[in-house]
């Protein structure tokens, strides 16, 4: 069995004004004492698979940059003691600019980290203050090139449009300093509005205004246009990469791969067991704890996989998922695929719903490398998407 792994790491050094992703500030006892824990869950989810290849890993957070290099390589470590990587394994890590330090890379390079992924967002230092973000342009473009000196030839940015105070020019120049540093993966994320984060309150109170609608929809519209410009191919709703350089961890996720997700708050989408299966079950979803201490105290002292949510996903959700997952991706999802995931032909299922998003233009047919058939939505169909996705539901 081909396995993914995504580590949670859920420490910032501070908050962003925006964010809502389960991470807070820890002192190092904590970041120490939640690094064995991790430690743990991968040797107790490696002998749940056992022969299971990993071909992907992603160190996400939070912070991953924050943990002391030590002891990224000590958690680095045990999974390849655990685990049996594939050789050609993609192993990402996301960087914060304003925790990169040569002392991490050279303990999560040590250990074969092939790819980074940094938060640089804007390249406004005004902008990247009005959300609270920790550093500035110019570490992100130092974090840039501390990379290149290790040896990362895999390097992706996230960008953000819709931020306070941001204007056309603003956005327009983020994606040109990002396509200036070289790098060869661009992820472009309209900014949301979580409610309860400290941004929302600002917002809601009137200190802040963010982009109108008509601007924050010219802002998604020109992006896909600036950045396929720039030499990046749009290959998800906000993905776009230089040829051969999509994320494949990533696109593991949006082709159903399986993937097991480690550490606080972390989620797998994983095979049933033969009694779930007996049930109906074709996958099984698992969200591990949100609440630290939880998850501290079962790997610590009861030497257990954490508390979590499981929750057993049937042929009919998981067709949907296939969808809803593969038509974010400008492939789309391949006849092909869809049989041998569900053992039922794409049109026998969704035929008449695929028909009318082809009528309404939102969605289109073509042939593969390979003369597979694939349906994907139109660039109108991927910016409505949720709308167009909406005459599948079961
Ligand atoms: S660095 Fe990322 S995870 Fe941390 S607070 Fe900012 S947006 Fe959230």
């Amino acid at each position: 069995m081909l396995l993914q792994l995504y580590l949670h790491f859920p420490f910032c050094k501070r908050k962003c004004f925006y964010c809502d992703f389960c991470s807070a500030p820890a002192d190092a006892g904590t970041v120490a004492a939640y690094c064995s824990a991790l430690k743990k869950e991968i040797c107790l989810t490696a002998e749940k698979y056992p022969g299971a290849k990993v071909s992907t890993v992603f160190l996400g957070g939070g912070t991953p940059t924050l943990v002391p290099g030590a002891q990224m390589r000590g958690v680095l470590e045990e999974l390849r003691r655990c685990f049996d990587l594939l050789p050609d394994a993609e192993i990402t890590a996301e960087g914060n600019p304003g925790t990169l330090s040569p002392q991490w890379l050279e303990a999560a390079c040590a250990c074969g980290l092939n790819r980074l992924s940094l938060g640089m967002q804007a390249a406004q230092d005004r902008l990247l203050h009005a959300v609270g973000r920790i550093h500035t342009f110019a570490q992100a473009r130092e974090a840039v090139t501390m990379a290149r000196s290790f040896g990362i030839r895999n390097l992706s940015v996230d960008l953000m449009s819709g931020l306070p105070g941001q204007t056309l020019e603003d956005w327009r120049g983020s994606i040109e300093a990002a396509a200036a540093l070289g790098v060869e993966h661009v992820s472009a994320y309209s900014l949301i509005l979580e409610e309860g984060t400290p941004l929302w309150r600002m917002v809601e109170g009137g200190s802040v205004r963010l982009p109108d609608e008509e601007l924050a929809a010219e802002m998604y519209e020109r992006g896909v246009t600036w950045l396929e410009a720039a030499g990046y191919a749009r290959y998800e709703i906000s993905n776009y990469a230089r040829p051969g350089f999509r994320c494949r961890h990533n696109m593991g996720y949006w082709q159903g791969s399986w993937y097991a997700g480690l550490g606080v708050a972390a989620h797998g989408m994983l095979p049933p067991d033969a009694s779930q299966a007996a049930q109906g079950a074709v996958r099984i979803r698992r969200a591990n704890t949100e609440r630290l201490p939880d998850y501290l105290h079962a790997l610590g002292a009861e030497n257990r996989l954490p508390p979590a949510e499981i929750t057993a996903v049937d042929r009919q959700e998981a067709m949907f998922e296939t969808m809803m997952l593969g038509l974010r991706m400008t492939d789309g999802v391949a006849e092909r695929d869809f049989e041998r995931l569900h053992g039922k032909a794409l049109l026998q299922v969704y035929g008449p719903a695929l028909d009318a998003l082809v009528r309404e233009g939102l969605g289109a047919w073509s042939l593969g490398a390979a003369g597979e058939r694939r349906f994907f939505l139109t660039p109108r169909g991927l910016e409505v998407q949720n709308e167009a996705l909406m005459a599948l539901m079961p």
